[in-house]
């Protein structure tokens, strides 16, 4: 049995420690063939960390040296020096921040590509337990968030621990004792920031679990199956309500993580104000024993914002790291998700199929412990077709999903032409076997591009020949665009029938040699239903089928019927033999084929 039901909860985000060892070297890894710019990043941060430094010590020559000596041209030059070095420090940022985006961004390219090529190679299960709105917020706003990682939490704690060093050594050179005053401010606002820090975290993260909910629940409300959901059934009031609900919880957690950041700041200002306060109290009175120059304390209070602000940035980073480690943890979690349909290391090469589909002892199981299917046996040689019946729920839909790969049996083996599919390339196996579902599927592009999605190099002569005997050409060509009319929204401009006869000339361009056919149950009209009877006529022609039937035509031509009830093959043979045996065929048949046969 595969241990793989319930491993993973896969809506909901990781919870759990920091980020490891491992997953900072993971994240170094991204990051390591953009060295050459990082370093580039790295020493432009030094540069105008130093270049901060400078306009205080100009300053404080300007008052000790310029203004007492009366040296006009000193002051000049002094002033030019100070504008000089933040012009500098300025375009030495400007350039900082263009590559430290395109590095952000480098990064989260390659994120994406590797989430969504991990993605696509995940089994059906994953897709029917994940929201499609919980994968969208993975892929656009995580991965997005990687850009304030790199540009807002990494650089800052860079620039803000190279600036605080830098400004501690200056003032300690400038005088310690007014350093020590100004240090010894600086826990009463480094404790309180903590818990700041901690409840915003919190509310940060809570606001991030709302917010992908309610692009989850926009996503499954505004789609066209979701409106037509919520319209056919007058779910319009509640459903404005609930998404009202939803939004509300993020608004009240927005303001409440702005607040819990006002509070923080107020605090903050407080002791911006009081640092100053006090280096002029204690460095006044040196100033009046004559110990210090007046130069050199205005300097110093220049440098306390270079010191506070940071400070304060500093404190509060373990939050923004907080924040950037559930992200990438998220992050990681798809990087990681376990590939339940492998592709084999040395695929078998299919140069010609057969089409000859064997089940050898099949079972397999959505949940573990309820076994879906149970030892499936059966063969279908080139050409022939054979027939699925059997109750609701008895396991028809996953038998074909097993033979076309979405799953992998728990036991036994699915071959084609002798060949088990897992020893088949991914790429390899829809070349031989395609499916035509009752639901249609088709990307929002023209008629041609969803036609061409079975054959990228068809021809307009193929794709007109395949739509003909898909009884689907004169029907497109009537159009006004013709073949370059778009299908709409998941090709709800067509009508069903019309969708399920492209659907049928697409796999006809593919020309497999096994096709599996889930006939409709929802009743067309008789001409639309003729239509599509016509249309599969050449694609079951000389191709292995297997079909889930609900058509009397198609069990009594079948070469071989499998009665199927709660995942087993209760019965199999062929109509007559079948029907004489008096057991659940002839009750199905009864009850769902002889009514047509009256008709
Ligand atoms: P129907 O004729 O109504 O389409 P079916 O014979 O095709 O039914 P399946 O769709 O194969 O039946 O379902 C077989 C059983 O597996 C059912 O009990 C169904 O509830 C269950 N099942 C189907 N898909 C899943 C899934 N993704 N996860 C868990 N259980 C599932």
């Amino acid at each position: 049995m595969r241990g793989g039901f319930g491993r993973l909860n896969y809506g909901e985000a990781p919870k759990g420690p920091p980020l490891t060892r491992a997953d900072l070297v993971r994240i170094g890894r991204y990051l390591l063939p953009e060295w050459k710019p990082s370093l580039l990043i790295l020493t432009c941060v030094l540069l105008v960390a130093i270049l901060g430094l400078v306009p205080p010590l100009l300053l404080r020559e300007v008052i000790d040296k310029a203004l007492p000596s009366k040296d006009g041209m000193l002051l000049n030059l002094l002033v030019a020096g100070m504008i000089g070095t933040r012009l500098l420090a300025g375009l030495i940022g400007v350039w900082q921040s263009s590559l430290t985006n395109v590095v952000a961004q480098g990064m989260i390219f390659d994120l994406r590509r590797g989430i969504y090529e991990r993605l696509l190679r995940q089994s059906l299960r994953f897709f029917t337990v994940t929201r499609s709105g919980e994968i969208q917020s993975r892929l656009q706003n995580d991965v997005g968030g990687v850009a304030g990682v790199i540009g807002g939490t990494m650089v800052s704690l860079v620039t803000n621990t190279v600036t605080v060093t830098f400004t501690v050594i200056v003032l300690f050179k400038l005088d310690w004792m007014l350093a020590l005053v100004a240090c010894a401010v600086l826990p009463a606002f480094v404790l309180p920031t903590r818990s700041v820090g901690q409840v915003r975290a919190r509310i940060s993260k809570e606001t991030q679990e709302r917010l992908a909910e309610l692009t989850a629940y926009v996503q499954e409300t505004l789609s066209v199956s979701g409106f037509l959901l919520v319209r056919l059934f007058g779910g319009q009031a509640p459903e404005i309500k609930r998404y009202g609900e939803k939004a509300a919880a993020v608004r009240d957690l927005q303001i409440r993580q702005a607040m819990a950041g006002r509070w923080f700041m107020m605090w903050i200002m407080m002791f911006i104000t009081i640092g100053p306060a006090l280096i002029y109290l204690v460095g006044g009175h040196e100033v009046i024993a004559g110990r210090l120059t007046l130069g050199a304390i205005v300097a110093f209070v220049a440098y306390l914002g270079g010191l506070y602000q940071p400070v304060s940035a500093l404190v509060n980073v373990h939050v923004d790291i907080a924040t950037a480690s559930s992200l990438f943890r998220r992050i990681f979690e798809y990087l990681d998700l376990p590939i339940e349909i492998e592709e084999p290391a040395d695929p078998v090469r299919l140069e010609n199929a057969k089409g000859e589909l064997r089940f050898e002892r099949v079972s397999m199981a959505y949940a573990i412990g309820a076994p879906t299917l149970v030892d499936i046996s059966f063969e279908a040689r080139p050409g022939q077709m054979v027939a699925l019946v059997g109750p609701s729920g008895a396991g028809k839909t996953t038998l074909t999903y097993l033979a076309t790969r979405l799953y992998d049996p728990d036991e036994g083996v699915v071959s084609l032409d002798g060949v088990d599919l897992r020893q088949l390339s991914l790429a390899d196996l829809p070349r031989w076997m395609a499916t035509v579902t009752q639901e249609t599927t088709l990307f929002n592009a023209s008629l041609a591009e969803n036609l061409r999605y079975a054959k990228r190099d068809a021809t307009d002569e193929e794709l007109e020949r395949a739509c003909r005997l898909a009884q689907i050409h004169e029907t497109i060509a009537a159009l006004p665009e013709g073949y370059a009319t778009t299908v709409g929204e998941r090709g709800y401009k067509l009508s069903g029938g019309e969708r399920q006869r492209l659907a049928i000339a697409r796999v006809l361009l593919r020309d497999p040699r096994v096709l599996i056919l889930d006939e409709a149950t929802s009743s067309l009209d008789s001409r639309s239903e003729a239509l599509i009877q016509t249309a599969l006529e050449p694609l079951l022609e000389g191709r292995t089928s297997l079909v889930i039937a609900h058509r009397l035509s198609t069990i009594l031509r079948a070469d071989l019927i499998l009665v199927l009830e709660a995942g087993r093959i209760v019965e199999r043979g062929a109509h007559a033999e079948l029907l004489a045996r008096g057991g659940l065929y002839s009750k199905l048949y009864n009850e769902q084929f002889r009514i047509e046969t009256e008709a």
